[in-house]
């Protein structure tokens, strides 16, 4: 439709959608946009596509989920033509998957790098909204999507002195493209979450002293990576539409079992049967719905805890550390579990030691290392592994000024509220892919992506279809989804803990539950129901012509 200009003085250029973000979301966006005739320009702060596999390089780091199912499924031609090494790729991989993909749909000409979008401003006039980004681009569109991620603003440390450090810094979320050598150095790590978890182990094989500060334990169970899962691929082969069907319609959007098996009321034997066969199987999903109740009810979550403190307490040879890496003061589950690759063995090695926080807190990082309350510590190099301002960090950090000059920020001081997870009262034509109040990172969340996205451009098809220039959700919708969105999580264990699905991890940050855990089917349908009844629970006004 139209043409983009780069601040040139020309006036500003006018697109149908602007994008932020060119990881999984914007990638899937950006073509899905064009196959429907829509103009779309993405920009995106990293040099190049990838996301968060373009900004994770720390070592060690992986996915998760399955690659069998941690990959895009809009198109059977793509699957047929990558095949992954491993049952969880490495991030090298999955970046090179994502590269492949922006070259085989050529999109890298409508994405715009190492460029950040500073504000977006709704124009009630001309019904469009202005982008504007940290080079001086100016944009106009019709509609403006953040597909900027959950996990992609990192946590500025919150540790006294945290700048004074003279030595090495590194940050897990925004690593150096350079291989880093740890031979020979005494390394700090802090931070004990999914991305201290995978790193340690690796930077412990390389440094010359580890020291390991943990404010938190976090459960782990062993990845057991290796080839992809037999019975994942024959299923795939057997039936490749009915597995990615059955994804698309599962609590996580991972094929599996669903059970409503209880803990507690199971015999002794057939939890230790289930238990065992789910710590083998190395899935994070499979471990987390062994039992049915194991998030609802606290004396099911225990006996599953205790199981896995058990594997930590046969695996670390110490039994004081051991118990300080047993996580205790938490549910199972409610904060996110790791996969890991001998991380409790690493605390056997000889030169790595473990930091108890909740014993020894933090006084001040200094020139030369840590200090804490009892002692001084000596560094080459300090790996900040501390986490994300997630799901709302990257929506808030942008300037996104609605109707009547409000900003989303101003909007969600007291926490985010949404329609579906999607969109926002105030903020006409204003999408937010995996945002809060969506299943996201609850779930398998390149499925939910790939929903997300199809919703989207599914409605700017219609609104186009009908002629109509501006959708929005009514407060009523909203104010019923959210509500929703929170009854649902106040059932469950989740909110007991201080996660940062609850902002609980970011000081000063309003304690709500965030992603939405009713499941990827239900919302799926959920969503499909909206559009399907006219988009119920949102004001459309016609415009003066296509
Ligand atoms: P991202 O990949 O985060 O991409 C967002 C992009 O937006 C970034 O490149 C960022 O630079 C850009 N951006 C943000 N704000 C701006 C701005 N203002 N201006 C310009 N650009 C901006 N999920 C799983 O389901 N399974 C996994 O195994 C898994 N592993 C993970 C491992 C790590 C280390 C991390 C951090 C997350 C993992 N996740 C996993 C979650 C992961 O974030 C998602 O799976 C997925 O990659 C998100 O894709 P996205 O495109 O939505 O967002
Ligand atoms: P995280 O889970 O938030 O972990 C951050 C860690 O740093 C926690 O142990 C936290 O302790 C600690 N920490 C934060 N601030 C601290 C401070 N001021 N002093 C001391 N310790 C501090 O972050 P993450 O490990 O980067 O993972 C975030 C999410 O990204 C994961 O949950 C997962 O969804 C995704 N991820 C996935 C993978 C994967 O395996 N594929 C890998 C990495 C990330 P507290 O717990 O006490 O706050």
């Amino acid at each position: 439709m139209a043409v983009v200009g780069n601040g040139s003085g020309v006036g500003p250029a006018e697109v149908d959608v602007v994008v932020v973000g060119a990881g999984f979301s914007g990638l899937y966006l950006l073509h899905r946009l064009r196959q429907h005739g829509f103009s779309a320009k993405v920009f995106d702060a990293a040099g190049d596509v990838g996301g968060t596999w373009y900004w994770n390089r720390y070592p060690g780091a992986r996915c998760d989920v399955p690659t069998t199912d941690y990959a895009y499924s809009f198109d059977p031609e793509l699957e047929r033509e990558w095949t992954w090494s491993e049952k969880y790729a490495t991030q090298p991989e999955i970046l090179a998957y994502l590269g492949h993909v922006a070259d085989r749909y050529d999109l890298r000409r409508d994405i715009q790098f190492s460029t950040r979008v500073e504000s977006a401003v709704w124009d009630e006039s001309a019904s469009r909204w202005c982008v504007r980004t940290d080079h001086g681009d100016e944009i106009t569109c019709r509609a403006y999507v953040m597909a900027s991620g959950c996990l992609s603003l990192p946590k500025t440390p919150d540790i006294e002195g945290a700048n004074r450090f003279r030595g090495e810094i590194y940050f897990t979320g925004k690593w150096p493209h350079d291989v880093i050598d740890f031979t020979g150095k005494r390394v700090a790590v802090i931070g004990t979450g999914s991305s201290g978890i995978q790193s340690i182990p690796l930077i412990a094989a390389a440094a010359d002293q580890l020291t390991v500060f943990q404010r938190t334990p976090n459960f782990s169970i062993p990845a057991g990576n290796g080839p992809a899962p037999a019975e994942r691929l024959a299923a795939l082969a057997a039936d490749r539409d009915a597995y990615r069907e059955a994804a698309k319609t599962s609590p996580t959007g991972v094929p599996g079992e669903v059970t409503e098996l209880s803990a507690i009321a199971a015999p002794e034997e057939v939890r230790r049967e289930r238990f065992e066969a789910a710590w083998e199987a190395g899935e994070l999903f499979a471990i987390g719905t062994v039992f049915g109740d194991l998030l609802f009810n606290q004396a099911s979550n225990e006996i599953v805890a205790e199981m896995i403190r058990e594997k930590i307490r046969s695996i670390v040879v110490d039994p004081d550390t051991a118990e300080t890496l047993c996580p205790k003061d938490y549910p199972f589950a409610t904060k996110r579990p790791c996969l890991d690759t001998g991380y409790f063995q690493t605390f056997n090695l000889p030169h790595v030691r473990l930091v108890d926080l909740r014993k020894h807190a933090i006084v001040t990082v200094t020139e030369t290392g840590i200090d804490t309350a009892d002692e001084s510590f000596e560094f080459d190099a300090i790996v900040y592994a501390t986490g994300f301002d997630a799901m709302t960090g990257p929506l808030v950090s942008v300037d996104i000024t609605g109707r009547q000059g409000v900003t989303l920020r101003e909007k969600w001081a007291d926490g985010p509220s949404t329609y579906l997870g999607l969109t926002t009262t105030g903020f006409p034509n204003f999408f937010t892919i995996t945002g809060p109040g969506s299943p996201s990172v609850l779930s398998n969340m390149v499925v939910s992506i790939e929903q997300h996205v199809d919703w989207v451009v599914d409605c700017h098809d219609d609104l186009r279809a009908k002629n109509f220039e501006t959708i929005e959700p009514t407060p009523l919708a909203e104010a019923g989804w959210s509500q929703h969105v929170a009854d649902c999580a106040a059932i469950t264990l989740y909110p007991t803990a201080n996660s940062w699905y609850m902002g609980a991890n970011v000081p000063g940050k309003p304690r709500i539950f965030m992603p939405y855990i009713g499941g990827v089917g239900v919302y799926r349908e959920k969503c499909d129901e909206v559009a399907a009844k006219g988009y119920e629970g949102f004001r459309t006004l016609a415009g003066s012509g296509p």
